[in-house]
């Protein structure tokens, strides 16, 4: 099956990477260079809303699917009249616009910081004095790894921030003092059926994403709240393919942040660490294949490599240790790779994370949580005698 990616970055290398065994090939369009996809399938440099190109591209494959959220959602319901596309426009809507994802979310019953529509500045003025401060204000659209956004912690901020944010449609919301962060994967196949990986806990640094550690400790009920949350979406949605639901925990209890129709950065692990990647697996929904099992095969943490290279590829002297570049240049804030660590149980994980972090540039260690990832004295790095590889 020929398989067309809408986008080209490391999401659409990592699936292509789990389609070529099963004897898949793809052609991917994207407006940017490309240049994670290289050697991967055909590219098409073109923008998203270029009638000619996306006609083209769609008669040259047999299923689309998307590894970009921001894709236009009625270019993607224009490809569904031509063919098989999955997950489909109704997902992207829904997940595009802030508002109108916090708004499914309390129709479906998945408990939200409180949030207010933001159409002007007595609006903000209005909805800070209801919710109270500090709060955290949006853009609606566009807004990723922590950008178009604004914490408000005295009422002379929301003037900045109106400003700041662009004077246009915002959205406000309680400002959480969660217990920590966490994320859960679905797949929803064709026929309805659904699979979901362990819940993952997540570590961000100036919003982005820097650790995350699965399975994360958490109770059966909790990873029961969160399937539930995640399959009201999934069926609601008609949804084909991964989802990623991004969740605060307060307590013993979950809140909804925002999901993501597509593969996820907090799902990397399940590459070495579960018995399907969700690369796989989404791949598997979209072609209307049997979904794979999501158990976790050992603990796994995944340290997104951000901004710099190159990296010391000695890091593989770590035990458990897995590389994964995306052949992309380096820029500040910009995603280029990422390492997987893996072990038999969290001590060891702990400790081999402790080893890696001698091999990581630099710039990349204060953004790091200091008690998980502190560079262990010497001797105390050694491998556990005896410890298995997974
Ligand atoms: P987002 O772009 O919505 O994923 O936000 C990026 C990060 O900002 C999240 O992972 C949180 O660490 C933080 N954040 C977002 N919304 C809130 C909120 N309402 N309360 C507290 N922290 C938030």
């Amino acid at each position: 099956m020929k398989i067309g990616i809408l986008g080209a970055g490391q999401l659409g290398r990592m699936l292509a990477l789990a389609g070529l065994p099963m004897g898949h090939s793809f052609h991917f369009l994207d407006p940017g260079e490309g240049e994670s996809v290289a050697g991967l399938g055909g590219f098409t440099r073109a923008s998203f809303d270029d009638p000619d190109a996306m006609a083209r591209f769609v008669a040259s494959v047999d299923r689309v699917t998307f590894e970009f959220e921001n894709v236009p959602a009625a270019a993607v319901a224009r490809i569904a009249s031509e063919r098989p596309v999955a997950p489909g426009a109704l997902a992207l809507e829904r997940s595009q616009d802030r508002l109108i994802e916090k708004q499914l979310f309390t129709e479906l019953g998945i408990p939200t910081a409180p949030f207010r529509s933001i159409e002007t500045p007595l609006d903000l003025k209005q909805a800070a004095a209801e919710i109270g401060l500090p709060a955290v204000i949006k853009t609606r659209r566009h807004g990723y790894d922590g950008k178009g956004q604004w914490v408000a912690t005295q009422t002379g901020d929301l003037e900045t921030a109106w400003r700041a944010l662009g004077a246009q449609p915002l959205i406000l919301e309680g400002f959480v003092r969660f217990r920590r962060e966490l994320s859960i994967i679905g797949a929803r196949d064709a026929w309805g059926g659904t699979v979901f990986y362990p819940l993952v806990e997540n570590h961000h640094g100036d919003g982005i994403l820097r650790l995350s550690l699965a399975p994360a400790a958490v109770e059966a009920e909790l990873q029961a709240f969160a399937e539930g949350y995640a399959h009201r979406l999934l069926d609601t949605l008609q949804y084909e393919g991964v989802l990623a639901l991004e969740l605060f925990q307060v307590g013993d209890e979950l809140f909804a942040n925002e999901m993501a129709p597509r593969v996820h950065n907090s799902g990397h692990w399940t590459i070495e660490g579960a018995e399907t990647s969700q690369f796989e697996n989404h791949l598997r929904a979209v072609l209307g294949l049997p979904l794979g099992a999501t158990a976790s095969r050992c603990q796994s943490a995944m340290v997104n490599l951000i901004g710099s290279l190159p990296v010391d590829t000695d890091l593989l002297a770590c035990p458990g240790a897995h590389l994964h570049l995306y052949a992309k240049q380096p820029r500040p804030g910009r995603k280029v790779g990422h390492v997987t660590i893996t072990a038999e149980s969290d001590p060891e994980l702990r400790r081999r994370l402790g080893n890696l972090m001698r091999y990581l540039p630099a710039n990349l260690l204060p953004h790091l949580p200091a008690p998980l990832v502190r560079q262990v004295a010497p001797g105390e790095i050694l491998p556990v005698p005896g410890a298995r590889e997974c």
